[in-house]
């Protein structure tokens, strides 16, 4: 060989096309080693090749089956003299990996169009220069609207800037962010993606592109929340099911538990229920239930939770109870709504009944479960007790709340057929021993039970706020009879009424009284009211307001029972009074207790320095009279000179003591 031809040789070896010679057949003449590694066959020479021996100028694909694989091929040939013979050469060229990542691209170029998935490219600068066609479906932004925009033309509004930092950290880290995230449509709409970004890189490390990948999860959450709302809820009224009112139970024990409140929980069962059922087929039951889903929920407070168990059972959990009575009256007035004639909408009309099981946290359980279960049991009673009632947990509870329930409908009664009287106990001037006026005291007149007192009725009637019917009513009663005594020629004399906190706070007491006087002709300033001292701390700027209306009205205003609430004289200035009434417990005790002696004594000298008149209630014995007597207490009250008797008897009284 010579130098020059080894050198062709070398050089055949080196590059890293392959170059074979072939004769006219196709047999193998001279192979380099880069054609044996193209083809992966380590002895070509002599072998028949299966590729067109002349392919002329223009390179032809070709497909290689190899041990390792297909590939492709780029061949181009050239006729030659080898050895005499005609034959050809043959350049080989590996072009595997061009084609299959120009295929990639194809086939992802096809991806990318028919994905579902929206997808948007930026540049490093994240200006966008691509998106697909489910961008634009997704977002309603057409290639001519987006390309150039940074993809913070999609902001929501709803994520703050730290979460677009914390995102834009993560891509900088780890080259890739996925999330969900809220992004707004060109209509304004804002909707949930799940995104995902990736940087793209390049060999030396710079980002290159950025790419965004997003699916609109709007349908899935949508589904998701229904599911979820199936999943608490009751299909049939849309009420929270057992499971989230367990839940809320939990919720409502941890906050009552740390506020010291008392929760309620009622188990509502209709009774009946199942004859309606059976009688006017399910969907005339159906059709009830929701009646019922409907009043119940009309009766409750934002705070309740009312939900429905299943079947005919509805439960009722009362939040912010201040004692056994307020769930008490919840359960009946749901007994009585329930228990009202109702018309379903095949024209028929049915009439239910329901009853109701009371449990109270913390007195009946501690837990959701124990208190579902003890109002399930006072449930159970409440149907053995004859329906149509309300049961609590305990027995005592239930007889005292049946008690006040039952005294609150016969009272109603009471005030309608007019079964209540005035009695008027005399209010005597200390110093000179004349009556000088009188406290009007409510009586109860009732056919069966013969006088009831007013500690058993007021506070129930305060409660229901029947109260204000009844000071109304006392409150007319009294002036009536007061111009009837005017009239009558007795002595001038100042009538007592007692208003209580709720008429007070609660109903436009100066307008009443304002009409009251008009209507029966009695003199305002012989009128005195007496309220306490809880009424007037209760909302002081109001109270102020309304004692001076009143005082504007020139009726005089007496603190009644003082000693026993707040009873701060200096907070007293605040109001415009007249009379303070020393409650009766500081008159008891005298003379036999020090204690209570000073105490009367320095309430009688520091309501002279307010300049209000004093008045002490309950005086029963002659020693407390000269006690009070040497203190300077201007009037007094008690049985020492009369209990509270009825107006003719009263008048007896003044008669007796003759004068004028
Ligand atoms: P009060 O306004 O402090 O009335 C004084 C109470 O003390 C009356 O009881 C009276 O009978 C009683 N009392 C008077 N002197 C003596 C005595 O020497 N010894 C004893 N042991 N008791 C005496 P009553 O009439 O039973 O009234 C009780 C409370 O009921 C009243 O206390 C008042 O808070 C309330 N009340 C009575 N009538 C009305 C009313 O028309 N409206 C309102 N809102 N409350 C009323
Ligand atoms: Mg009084
Ligand atoms: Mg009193």
């Amino acid at each position: 060989m010579t130098a020059a031809l080894a050198n062709l040789n070398l050089i055949l070896e080196t590059i890293t096309d392959g170059i074979l010679v072939v004769d006219r057949l196709g047999f193998v003449l001279y192979t380099n080693q880069s054609a044996e590694r193209i083809f992966d066959q380590d002895a070509l020479l002599g072998t028949k090749l299966a590729i067109p021996v002349s392919p002329g100028e223009t390179p032809q694909e070709i497909n290689l089956v190899r041990r390792s694989g297909l590939g492709w091929a780029e061949l181009r040939s050239a006729p030659i003299e080898w050895d005499d013979q005609r034959a050809y050469v043959i350049g080989v060229r590996d072009i595997t990996e061009r084609k299959l990542s120009d295929d990639y691209l194809l086939q992802a170029a096809a991806v990318f169009e028919s994905t579902r998935e929206g997808v948007l490219m930026t540049d490093a600068h994240k200006r966008i220069i691509r998106i697909n066609r489910a961008f634009t479906d997704i977002t309603s932004y057409t290639e001519a609207e987006a390309i150039g925009q940074l993809p913070s033309m999609l902001r929501s509004g709803r994520h703050d800037a730290k979460f677009y930092a914390e995102m834009w950290a993560s891509i900088l880290e780890t080259g890739h962010w996925q999330g969900e995230i809220w992004n707004r449509r060109k209509n304004g709409e804002v909707y949930p993606e799940l995104l995902s970004i990736s940087a793209v890189v390049d060999k030396s490390g710079e980002v290159t592109n950025y790419v965004g990948v997003f699916a609109d999860i709007s349908q899935l959450k949508a589904t998701e929340s229904q599911l979820d709302f199936l999943a608490h809820h009751d299909p049939l009224t849309h009420l929270p099911n057992r499971l989230l009112l367990l839940s809320r139970v939990e919720h409502a024990v941890e906050i009552a538990l740390r506020d010291g409140k008392m929760l309620a929980l009622l188990m509502i069962d209709l009774d009946r229920f199942k004859d309606v059922n059976d009688s006017f087929g399910h969907l005339a039951g159906d059709e009830l239930l929701q009646q019922v889903a409907k009043q119940l929920s009309s009766r409750l407070r934002g705070i309740d939770t009312l939900s429905r168990m299943g079947g005919d059972e509805f439960t009722v959990l009362l939040g912010n109870v201040v004692q056994p009575q307020d769930a008490a009256r919840v359960a009946n007035d749901i007994i009585t709504m329930l228990g009202e004639p109702r018309l379903l909408s095949n024209g028929q009309e049915v009439r239910i009944s329901a009853s109701v099981g009371i449990s109270l946290f913390p007195d009946h359980g501690m837990t959701p479960l124990e208190l579902l279960q003890q109002a399930d049991t006072a449930l159970y009673q409440a149907k053995a007790d004859g329906r149509g009632r309300f049961t609590f947990f305990s027995e005592a509870l239930t007889r005292s709340a049946r008690a006040r329930m039952d005294l609150e409908v016969r009272l109603r009664r009471a005030i309608e057929k007019g079964e209540l009287r005035a009695f008027y106990q005399p209010q005597v001037d200390v110093d000179t021993g004349r009556i000088i006026g009188a406290e009007a005291l409510i009586r109860w007149q009732d056919p069966d039970e013969g006088l009831i007192p007013p500690l058993r009725f007021i506070s129930v009637a305060e409660e229901t706020g029947l109260i204000t019917a009844i000071g109304n009513w006392i409150l007319k009663e009294t002036c009536v009879q007061g111009k009837r005594w005017i009239e009558a020629g007795l002595p001038p004399l100042t009538l007592a009424v007692n208003v209580s906190p709720h008429q007070f706070l609660r109903s436009n007491i100066e307008e009443i009284v304002a009409e009251t006087l008009a209507e029966t002709g009695f003199p305002a300033n012989r009128l005195e009211l007496e309220l306490t001292e809880s009424a007037l701390m209760k909302r002081e700027d109001e109270a102020i307001q309304i004692l001076n209306r009143l005082h504007a009205l020139g009726v005089r205003l007496a603190i009644d029972d003082f000693g026993t609430g707040y009873s701060s004289l200096a907070y007293l200035k605040l109001f415009p009074l007249d009379v303070l009434k020393i409650d009766k417990s500081f008159i008891d005790d005298i003379p036999h207790h020090r204690d209570d002696m000073e105490i009367a004594a320095t309430i009688v000298a520091m309501a002279h320095t307010l300049h209000l008149k004093v008045l002490a209630e309950g005086v029963e014995t002659k020693a407390q009279l000269d006690f009070l007597q040497a203190q300077g207490c201007d009037l007094y009250q008690g049985y020492l000179t009369s209990p509270p008797v009825p107006a003719d008897q009263f008048e007896k009284l003044l008669r007796a003591q003759g004068g004028g």
